[in-house]
Formats: structure tokens, sequence, C-alpha cells
């Protein structure tokens, strides 16, 4: 006989890859109650992301997940080269530097560990259920909320199917993540389409073991030889504390290949062998074919619905940033909606979330797009005329620095478009406050951020600020040592910058992007009045 539950709850996550994981962290160390669901029971196996970058790292942080210092992530301050088949260099990337928000510029992961460490951290929230092994079936939206229907499933093999006379269910939530990834069940209830940008590469993932630690010089490359287009990067740490650290190898499937040919162990140590790969020195962990491939969706939010992740969008993973923009939605989503949560504003603001993310992520999808046009290429001449007018543009060009964040920016939302520095990553500086020393998020805390040169006085008139911290916004001033702010900026990082950019304000939003900058008070007021009639922030008077 099988049993009924249900469950009520503010918001219910459908698909706990790390989009979803994630979600459920922010919110649920929010307070709020969260019922997250996967048809998996176990983080899914397969191999997939295996780096990430600087900004990913800051927001990981803020959930408690320190990538400097944490056993299931890695970092190798070295240069990304790219070369072509006879070693010579097209171009290389700076991966040694720190971004100027402190931290490296590439981490690498096996993604079931990370996977793992975010629901160790997820047991510690006690409002945060999640239902393992079930998958989500009905999905119905009315004015009040969302309901679903969930099934228990179990494994056969190396699929997952609804199991018989299982436990069935039912979750009620106020708001509801559509986070359940490429083929997304939540993306097709809702009646959306994903453009397609027809980039299609079918790619062997290797994922080896090795019995020893060796090095690799430079540890992460990319060979553009025609005859095989290869990627050679680390794994992410590996499986125990002790072991050797995990290598990743992608190769191109060339055409008339399929992925069966190519998944034969035997095939995949024969490609292995040019980089002394063998099964004498290691282990293979897992060989797939994935297609590599290129979509988006126009709108992400139907009423209090939203998609997030690979629901949302897809790109090749040549930039190593498909999860990346996927914890990005998650992190801007969530900020919007603790707003409509907590009544500051309505449902319809979840638009601003659809508009800032879909601009951003297409950017990153092209970046991705032109790196696999670059590198799929199989043809011996065209190949040629890439090498020399890549090596060409190396020998001029050639500046290895201080990585800088992307460009890209966010859609029209909550930013001041005409404000340079808003809708991109905001720096970060190492601080004293209170006593205590570090980064600027761990001792002052993250959040709707303010942060005033000291010299500048109560930088926000009475109605404005009682408005700002009404959605748990803090206004902090900092300065030098002896100056007196509560924020010290021991090394300068925000004095620095502010008279570089010549502003005296800086506003930081939830996810880390800025809001705005400002040089003066009257300027500060006018955008904080922009950004709250964007965010559809009700005033003092409206929220009463
Ligand atoms: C080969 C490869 C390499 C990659 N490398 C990188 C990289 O280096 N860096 C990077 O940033 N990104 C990379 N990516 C992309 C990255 O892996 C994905 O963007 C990321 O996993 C997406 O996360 P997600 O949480 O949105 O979706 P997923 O991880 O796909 O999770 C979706 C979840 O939803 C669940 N689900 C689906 N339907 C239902 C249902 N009806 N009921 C219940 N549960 C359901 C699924 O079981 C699944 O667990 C790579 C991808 C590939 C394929």
């Amino acid at each position: 006989m099988s049993t009924n539950t249900h469950h009520d709850c503010d918001v219910a996550i459908v698909g706990l890859g790390p989009v979803g994981l994630f979600s459920a962290i922010v919110l649920g160390t929010k307070g709020y109650r969260v019922v997250g669901l996967d048809r998996w029971a176990t983080p899914y196996a397969r191999p997939r992301a295996v780096t990430f970058d600087h900004e990913i790292a800051r927001l990981l942080n803020s959930i408690g997940i320190n990538a400097d210092d944490d056993e299931c992530i890695d970092y190798y301050d070295a240069i990304y080269r790219w070369q072509n088949a006879n070693g010579d260099v097209l171009t290389e990337v700076d991966w040694m530097n720190q971004a100027d928000d402190g931290w490296r510029n590439r981490y690498w992961f096996s993604q079931p560990a990370l996977e793992e460490r975010l629901r160790q951290i997820i047991a510690s929230l006690p409002n945060v259920t999640l239902l393992q092994g079930h998958q989500v079936g009905e999905i119905q939206q009315d004015a009040d909320g969302v309901t679903l229907t969930h099934r228990e499933t179990e494994v056969n093999g190396t699929s997952c199917t609804v199991k018989e006379g299982g436990v069935t269910g039912t979750v009620r939530a106020a708001a509801l993540i559509g986070s359940d990834g490429a083929n997304s069940k939540v993306r097709a209830d809702l009646g959306l389409t994903m453009q397609d940008l027809e980039f299609y590469y079918d790619w062997l993932v290797v994922d080896v073991l090795p019995n020893e630690d060796k090095e690799y010089d430079p540890p992460h490359y990319q060979v553009c030889d025609p005859v095989r287009p290869t990627t050679v990067v680390p794994g992410g740490p590996g499986p125990t504390p002790t072991s050797p650290r995990r290598r990743r190898w992608e190769f191109m499937a060339l055409p008339g290949e399929t992925a069966a040919e190519l998944e034969a162990d035997e095939r995949v140590w024969e490609l292995l062998a040019p980089f002394d790969v063998t099964p004498d020195n290691a282990v293979l962990e897992r060989a797939v074919v994935w297609r590599f491939q290129a979509k988006y969706l126009d709108q992400w939010n139907v009423g209090r619905i939203a998609l997030a992740g690979d629901a949302a969008h897809l790109m090749p993973p040549f930039a190593g940033e498909g999860m990346c923009a996927g914890l990005r939605d998650a992190a801007n989503l969530c900020w919007h909606l603790d707003l409509i949560l907590q009544g500051h504003a309505g449902w319809d603001s979840l638009d601003g979330y659809s508009s800032e993310r879909l601009t951003n992520v297409r950017w990153y999808i092209d970046f991705a797009v032109d790196l696999g046009r670059t590198i799929c290429v199989a043809d011996p001449a065209e190949a040629a005329e890439r090498d020399s007018r890549m090596i060409a543009e190396h020998l001029v060009q050639r500046e290895i620095g201080p990585v800088h964040p992307h460009l890209a920016t966010l859609g029209p939302g909550a930013w001041i478009a005409d404000d340079a520095h808003a809708g991109r990553p905001a720096i970060a500086g190492r601080v004293a406050h209170h006593g205590r020393f570090g980064r600027f998020d761990d001792v002052v805390g993250t959040g709707w951020m303010l942060l005033s040169d000291v010299r500048q006085a109560a930088p926000l008139p009475p109605e404005q600020q009682a408005r700002f911290e009404g959605i748990g916004g803090r206004i902090v001033s900092v300065g030098a040592p002896g100056s007196g702010a509560d924020v010290i900026d021991v090394e300068g990082a925000y004095g620095r910058w502010m008279k570089q950019q010549g502003v005296n304000h800086l506003l930081v939003r939830p996810d880390f992007c800025v809001a705005a900058t400002a040089d003066t008070a009257d300027t500060l007021a006018t955008s904080m009045d922009t950004l709250f009639d964007a965010m559809g922030v009700r005033s003092l008077a409206g929220a009463a």
C-alpha cells in the first residue's frame, strides 16, 4: 500500500543539481521553509562541470564554502594555454592572478563532490526538506500559490523510474523554482521553448583517477589539432584527501564516430595513450559522450514560477561557465524572491530577474560558442589559417596581468543603466570591522550593502534610509585606519578604487553585482529612487 505525504512551504525547488541546492541553502539560511525534490536519490554521477570562476567562489563563500580552503575544491595559479598540433602557442589566458574581488580566477572540482558538499550544508538547515528520489508530476499554479505532485522513484541500472506502490505526495508552496535541468519538465509545463543557436558538437568526456600526482605544465591546456581537438584540464581533488588529483580529458567526436565506439574502454585508453595515461598508471572514472549545445529561454518566469540554470539556458562547456551562469541565476532569483516573500514587491518583479539574467547569460553563451567555433575545427586548411591568425595576434597582444571581470552586464533591471560600474561584479577587499580582519563579506556581511566614504556623512535622506533598511539593506562607512569608519580599509582596496573611479558611494546587491555608484549624496538619492521603482519596491506607506 502506498503512503501519501503533504508538505506546505514558502518555496518548492524542483531539481537538486547545483542550482537547486544552492538556492535551497540561500533561502533556507534566510529562514524560509523550503522543500526541494529530485528524481535521483544521490548526486547525478555522470561527468560534467569541473571549473568555476571567481564570482562563483564569492557566491560559494557566502554559503560557507571557502574555495581557497575546502577539501572538494582545488586551484593551480597557472596559465591556460591553447596550442596547435605542433605545440605552438596560439594564446594564453591568465589563470595565475586574482580578480578584484580577491578570489582566484579559476577553481577545479568534481561536480558530484561539490553537490555532496552542498547537501551537507542543507542537512544543517532544519527548515529545508529534501525529497530525494521523488519525481515531480503535475504542477498547478493559482492566485495564492503553486501545488505539485510527486512520486517515489527507484533506480534501474543507469535510469531512474517511478516505483510502483511507492510514496506519493503533494507540496503546496508560495513560489516554485524550476531548476530541473536541460530537459526541464517545469519549462515544458509552462509551455516555454528555448531558442536554439544550432551549435551541436559531440565530445567524449573522460574523467581519470591517476595512481600518482603528475605535473602538467601548464595544468590546463587546449590542443587545437584538427586531427582530434582535445581539452586537457584538472578534474578537482581526488576521492579522498590523500588521493592524487583527478584529471579530465575531452576529445571531439569526428564525423562518423558513434558514442558507443568512443565510450568503449579500449578506445578511451587509445585516446589517452599519447598523454602517457595508461591502465598501469590510472583508473577510468567515467567516459561519456555529450552533445554540446547552445540554447536559451526568452522568458524565465510565469507568475510565481521561475526557471534557473540549465532549465533556462545551455551553453557548450568551452568557457567553463554553464553551472556558473546557473549559480548567478540562483543568487539573483533568491533576492528577488526574498523581496516578494517579505511583501516588499509583487510577483511581477520576477520580470526583472528574467530580463537581467537573460542578457548576462546571452553574453556567456555567445562567448562559449565563439570559443567552440575556434576549437572545433577538423579541417586542416581552416586550422592552419586559424593558427597563423592567432599566433600573430598572440605575439602582439600577449598581456598577462590581473584578471578583470568578464564583459557581461545584466539586462534591464535593478541597476543604473548609465553607470559604468553597475550591472557588473563588485570589487571586494580585506578589511577590519569590530575587531575582526578578513574578506569584507566574512567580517561585515552580505546582502544589500551601501558603502560610503567615511568623509560623506549620512549618505541617504531618512525616508530612503528607512526604506533601504526595510529591505534588509545596511549602510557602512569605509575609510583608512584612524578615520573612524565602520569598516577599516586596511589594504586600501576600496579607497584606491573609489578614487580611481571618482565615486564616494558603492551600492552592492545581495548577488554581489553593483546596483549603483555615486559621487554625491544627491546623485545617490536619485539612483535609489530609480532602483526602488525598477524593483517594484513599495514605499513605506504602501507596505504598511
Ligand atoms: C561535459 C560537461 C562539462 C561541463 N563543464 C562545466 C564547467 O566546467 N563549468 C561550469 O560552470 N559548467 C559546466 N558544465 C555545465 C554544468 O554541468 C551545468 O550547467 C549544471 O550541471 C546545471 O545545473 P542545474 O542545477 O541547472 O541542472 P542539473 O545539474 O542538470 O540538475 C537538474 C536536476 O533536476 C532533476 N530533475 C529533472 N526533472 C525532474 C523531475 N521531474 N522531478 C524531480 N527532479 C527532476 C534531475 O534529476 C537533476 O538532478 C558542463 C556540462 C557538461 C555536459
